[in-house]
């Protein structure tokens, strides 16, 4: 059936175009960032004089999270533990490749001398720095607390610098965007006048594991009696989330940048900010001696049809709007109904007209009416003409087609369905 035909192309393209509007939403969601809480459940990672590390790591990655999840919607944050549990080193690296995570950051806290104080940053590497190893080596000690560790890490040996090296070239590929968000963090930890012992290599376990760039940020030493009280106090937490959140967004926008999704956005942005033209633009898509209704099988399923009478032929317009984007779909949908000489046509509804008028042609009938006949429902300067053998009435005379419209609706109202405006040489 052709009406059928028509609805389904036009089906389509409503489809199509929300199809489009889906598309730029769900790329809202474009980054997907795992927070790691160091630690958690029988291993409390480090002990200081005011908190243990598991508990602290995990109040700054939900003050992190929540920070990002509240300022930016497109990033999906998912995080290792969300409560006091003990998650194997190997399946916090699980998660993030899983998910195929964009960046994994996890958090800790230091541990040393009493009077070792100050942040650092970890990307993986191997180093034969032994204070760089002597920190992998501790956090790396989780290990033994968790069943069946000879064959979970492939022999691998915390205690043994050489046992990391091999395993490091693995995540060389992710080492430059590493280091970048080890640095942002670096740098925001100073900014808040924190002594950071700066951004260096060495071999975590977690961060072999994990398939994308990954950083294991040291917040403090735990073990120091006043960065100790700063890293389990209310306010020194929150700064510390503000600062790894400050240097994340740093990072991200280098990432955008670099994926290209910021000139995505003014793409859409440009194509939202259509401006409306002045004039009203139509789909004129017939011309016929023939007077079809608007819901007539000739018209083909063609909606927001305007019809003018003009020298004698009908002339039927569809879709009507101020922009051009708009008018190209309409005329699209009249071609695919087949009306393939179909064109776009300027109106400029509120010009007058010269040396022509609008009228609105009430009926056609064999049957010759005088304007005082119950049929014409008490409307004056109703006129007749003869067409063959056919009276043609109309009433009201209008110089713009704004004008014409309200008059059509009014005369509608009373009960002419069939009116349309009819364009009338003046004199
Ligand atoms: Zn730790």
């Amino acid at each position: 059936m052709r009406v059928l035909t028509i609805f389904n192309s036009k089906n389509i393209i409503v489809i199509v175009s929300f199809f489009l509007i889906n598309f730029s939403y769900s790329q809202k969601k474009d980054f997907t960032l795992v927070l790691d809480a160091g630690h958690g459940g029988h291993d409390f990672g480090a002990r200081g004089p005011y908190a243990h590390e598991k508990n602290v790591n995990l109040s700054l990655v939900l003050k992190v999270g929540s920070l990002i999840e509240k300022n930016n919607k497109e990033v999906e944050v998912i995080y290792t533990r969300k409560t006091d549990e003990f998650i194997p080193l190997i399946m916090r690296a699980d998660i993030a490749n899983r998910n195929k995570a964009d960046l994994f950051v996890s958090i800790h806290c230091n541990a040393g001398t009493k009077s070792a104080y100050g942040t650092e940053t970890f990307v993986l590497g191997a180093s034969r720095n032994q204070d760089n190893f002597d920190v992998a080596k501790r956090e790396n000690e989780v290990i033994y607390l968790e069943k069946d560790y000879e064959t979970k890490y492939e022999g691998f040996n915390p205690s043994s610098p050489e046992s990391v090296i091999g395993l490091t070239l693995m995540q060389n590929i992710y080492l430059e965007n590493s280091l970048k968000m080890a640095a942002h963090v670096e740098e925001n930890f100073k900014k808040e006048d924190r002594f950071s012992r700066g951004v260096k290599q060495a071999g975590f376990v977690v961060l072999v594991q994990t398939a994308m760039p990954s950083v294991l940020i040291e917040t403090g030493f735990i073990s120091n009696y006043q960065e100790g009280e700063y890293l389990a106090s209310e306010d020194g937490q929150n700064t510390i989330a503000k600062n790894i959140y400050d240097a994340f967004i740093s990072y991200k926008k280098e990432y955008d940048k670099k994926s290209g999704k910021e000139e995505v956005k003014e793409v859409v942005v440009v194509k939202e900010k259509e401006k409306p033209i002045e004039n009203v633009l139509k789909v004129q898509f017939l011309a016929s001696f023939n007077k079809y209704g608007l819901n007539a099988s000739q018209l083909r399923g063609l909606k927001n049809i305007e019809i003018i009478k003009s020298n004698g032929r009908y002339i039927y317009y569809s879709g009507s709007t101020n922009m051009r984007s708009e008018s190209e779909t309409n005329l699209k949908v009249a071609k695919e109904a087949g009306f393939t000489d179909a064109m776009v046509v300027e109106f400029k509804e509120k010009e007058a007209l010269k040396n022509e008028y609008y009228t609105i042609e009430l009926l056609l009938s064999p049957k010759k009416y005088r304007e005082t006949d119950a049929i014409f429902k008490g409307l004056n300067k109703v006129t007749r003409e003869k067409n063959n053998n056919v009276y043609i009435y109309t009433s009201g005379k209008v110089i713009n087609y704004e004008s014409a419209k309200r008059l059509l609706e009014n005369i509608k109202k009373l009960g002419f369905s069939d009116a349309v405006i009819s364009k009338i040489p003046a004199g």
